[in-house]
C-alpha cells in the first residue's frame, strides 16, 4: 500500500472535484472576456466560483481575485505594494515560505527596500514586541508574517499582528496558503489587508489559486494586458481550475469539523507512536503542541543516526511518501531555512508528515511499524 503524507505539498484532487472540471473543460469553450453566448457562459463560471469563495472566506466577491496560485499572489502583494503604493520597508520573518521570503529579497536587491525580520521565540513563534519595535522605526512598511508554516506548522494569531501592524498604519499580508480549506476565516472581521490561498492545498486541482484584496488598499496590477479580474491581473482566466477551486473550498468548508477531528486524530496518533516506539524523538516548533500548530502537519527530529540522510529514501523504497526538512548546512544539501531558523539540531534526521481527510489510521499505524523498523536495523 502506497502511503501519502506530504499533503502541506500538495493534496490528492477529490473525485467531485475532477468530475466538474472535467465537465467544465469539455463544456465550455468559450473565452470569459467574448460577449458572444459561448463567452458569456464561462464569464457566469467564474462568477459564481467567485461569488462561492467569496461566502466561504466572508467578504465580498469584489475582494476576490483568482490567479494562478499562492506563489503568484504573494508576489503580487509585495512587489505591488512596494513598487506601486510605495510603501518603503518589509517586515517578515526568516521561516516564510520563499514565495514571500525571495520576493522580499528581490525587492531589497534590486529596489533597495529594507527588508526586516522579526525576532522568533525559541519555538519559532513570533515575537509580537520585536514586531512592534519593527512597527514603531518603520510604519510605512508591509508586513507579511504567514498563518500557518508549512513546514513545522507555527501557528500566528493574524488577528494580533493584523491589528498591530495596522495600528501604526502598516500595511498586512498574511501568507494563508496553508490554512485556507483547513480552517473558517471571517475576513471581514479580521484585520489583514491580503490573503492568499492555493486550490490544490485543500484538494483543489494545482495553478490557480486566489489573492484577497481588502478594498481600503486596492493594488494596482502587476500582470499587464487584458482588462480580466477587474483590472487587476491580466490573462485569460483558468475557467475550469476556478471552477474546481470553488468545490474543493465549498466541500472542505462544509467538512470542516468532521475532517479536522479525523486529521487532528492521525496526527496524535503518529506523534505518540513515535514517541513509544523511538523514544528520542523532538517536535519542530510548535508542531507537537496542538493548542500552537496546525492539525495537518507534524515535524519531527528523529533519534541521531548516522544514516539520516537515508531516512526519506528508506521510507520511499517502503512506499511511504514524507517530506524532508534537513537542518544541515554544509555540502550539497543546502537545507530547510526553517529548521536552520529555528536552530533545529543538525544531527537529527527531519521528517514532515501532513495529512489530509484522505488519509486513515491504518497508514499511520503502518507508518508507525515501518519506522520501528528502519530504526531497529541501524
Ligand atoms: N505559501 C505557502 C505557505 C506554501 O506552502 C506554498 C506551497 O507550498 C506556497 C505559498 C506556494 O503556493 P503555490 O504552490 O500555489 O504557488
Amino acid at each position: 500500500m502506497n502511503i501519502y503524507f506530504d499533503n502541506a505539498a500538495s493534496t490528492p484532487i477529490d473525485p467531485e472535484v475532477l468530475e466538474a472540471m472535467v465537465e467544465c473543460l469539455r463544456q465550455s469553450s468559450g473565452n470569459p472576456s467574448s460577449i458572444h453566448t459561448h463567452g458569456r457562459e464561462a464569464r457566469v463560471l467564474i462568477e459564481r466560483a467567485r461569488k462561492q469563495v467569496a461566502k466561504l472566506m466572508g467578504t465580498s466577491p469584489s475582494e476576490i481575485f483568482f490567479t494562478s496560485g499562492g506563489t503568484e499572489a504573494d508576489n503580487t502583494v509585495l512587489l505591488s505594494a512596494c513598487l506601486n503604493l510605495h510603501r518603503s520597508h518589509i517586515i517578515t520573518s526568516a521561516i516564510e515560505h520563499h514565495a514571500v521570503l525571495h520576493t522580499a529579497q528581490y525587492l531589497e536587491k534590486r529596489h533597495g527596500i529594507p527588508v526586516h525580520y522579526v525576532h522568533l521565540l525559541e519555538d519559532g513563534s513570533v515575537d509580537l514586541d520585536s514586531l512592534e519595535d519593527l512597527l514603531k522605526k518603520y510604519p510605512n512598511a508591509i508586513v507579511s508574517l504567514m498563518e500557518a508554516n508549512n513546514e513545522i506548522g507555527n501557528l500566528l494569531d493574524v488577528s494580533v499582528a493584523g491589528t498591530l501592524a495596522r495600528s501604526h498604519g502598516a500595511l498586512f499580508h498574511s501568507d494563508t496558503v496553508q490554512t485556507v480549506g483547513h480552517k473558517k476565516h471571517d475576513l471581514k472581521n479580521t484585520p489583514v489587508d491580503f490573503i492568499v490561498a492555493s486550490a490544490h492545498k485543500f484538494h483543489g486541482p494545482k495553478g490557480v489559486g486566489f489573492l484577497y484584496m481588502n478594498a481600503e488598499h486596492p493594488l494596482p496590477p502587476l500582470l499587464h494586458g487584458g482588462s480580466q479580474e477587474r483590472n487587476v491581473r491580466g490573462g485569460t482566466e483558468n475557467v475550469a481550475g476556478i471552477v474546481g477551486l470553488a468545490i474543493a473550498l465549498e466541500k472542505a468548508i462544509t467538512n470542516l469539523e468532521r475532517d479536522r477531528a479525523h486529521i487532528t486524530l492521525l496526527k496524535q496518533t503518529l506523534h505518540r507512536g513515535l514517541q513509544e516506539t523511538l523514544g528520542d524523538i523532538l517536535c519542530n516548533g510548535t508542531s507537537g503542541d496542538p493548542e500552537k500548530s496546525l492539525y495537518t502537519i507534524l515535524s519531527v527530529g528523529m533519534p541521531p543516526s548516522e544514516d539520516n540522510e537515508l531516512l526519506l529514501f528508506n521510507l520511499d523504497i517502503e512506499k511511504i511518501s514524507v517530506s524532508a526538512g534537513s537542518a544541515c548546512t554544509s555540502g550539497t544539501n543546502i537545507g530547510s531555512h526553517v529548521l536552520q531558523a529555528i536552530g533545529a539540531p543538525e544531527n537529527r534526521g527531519h521528517l514532515r508528515f501532513s495529512f489530509s481527510r484522505m488519509n486513515t489510521l491504518e497508514e499511520v499505524q503502518q507508518a508507525i511499524q515501518t519506522m520501528n523498523q528502519i530504526f531497529s536495523q541501524q
